[in-house]
């Protein structure tokens, strides 16, 4: 993959730009997020690994600015440890992940990885339909009543699972575990921020919504009965 690093600490940046070109990926580091921005914007990469403080333009900045261009990178987020608040504002300003520092390279090699696995099942039939929403699952479009909707590419992958078994429940860690493909800390409120920025995408101003919570169980999504 070619990754763009934008990460203030020169000695963080070599560390992770080592450890990324070490398994295989095209790396370039940046130190400041006005510039990183640019390089996204001109030459995109496929994903960007994105210190969250960061001088001039921060993180979020850059996050936000990203996402309004319709950016199609996946944007991983290297958190301050403890600054939960960051880490929320952080996914809902369209991360697709997050790494909290101090992190070790393997950890972080391993996220990547992960998140560079385009779809959540490589099987997973080419077109799906729910209600008036259509996802085509190869050439990642989403359509809603005739619309074409942005998602950015962590809410695509939980709508995809979602959309494979219309009117089936999933709970919160199950979503985490397709998705994230995660096998320690399951974190919930990670797939409650995602769920919220899918509605506001999907359902807002439709006429039904599709998107449901289950109480106490998960989420579905299903056509209006
Ligand atoms: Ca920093």
């Amino acid at each position: 993959m070619r990754i763009l690093v934008i990460e203030d600490e020169p000695q963080l940046a070599r560390h992770v730009t080592r450890a990324l070109e070490r398994a295989n990926h095209l790396v370039r580091a940046l130190h400041d997020g006005a510039e990183g921005l640019q390089a996204a914007l001109t030459d995109p990469p496929d994903l960007i690994v994105l210190d969250l403080n960061l001088p001039g333009l921060d993180g979020l900045g850059v996050l936000a600015k990203l996402r309004a261009a319709a950016s199609p990178a996946r944007v991983l987020i290297l958190t301050a440890r403890g600054e939960v608040e960051h880490r929320v504002r952080g996914l809902k300003a369209g991360a697709d992940d997050y790494l909290a520092k101090p992190f070790s390279l393997d950890e972080l090699v391993a996220r990547i990885e992960a998140l560079g696995r385009r779809g959540a099942t490589p099987t997973a039939a080419d077109l799906l339909k729910v209600g008036d929403l259509h996802m085509d699952v190869q050439h990642r479009r989403i359509m809603r009543g005739g619309r074409p909707v942005a998602l950015s590419p962590r809410e695509f992958d939980v709508l995809q699972v979602l959309m494979q078994e219309p009117g089936r429940v999933f709970s919160r860690t199950e979503l985490c575990e397709r998705v994230w493909q995660r096998d320690h800390e399951y974190d919930t409120r990670t797939v409650e921020i995602f769920i919220a920025r899918l509605r506001k995408k999907v359902d807002s101003g439709a006429a039904a919504p599709l998107i449901h919570t289950v109480r106490t169980v998960g989420y579905t999504v299903r056509p209006p009965l």
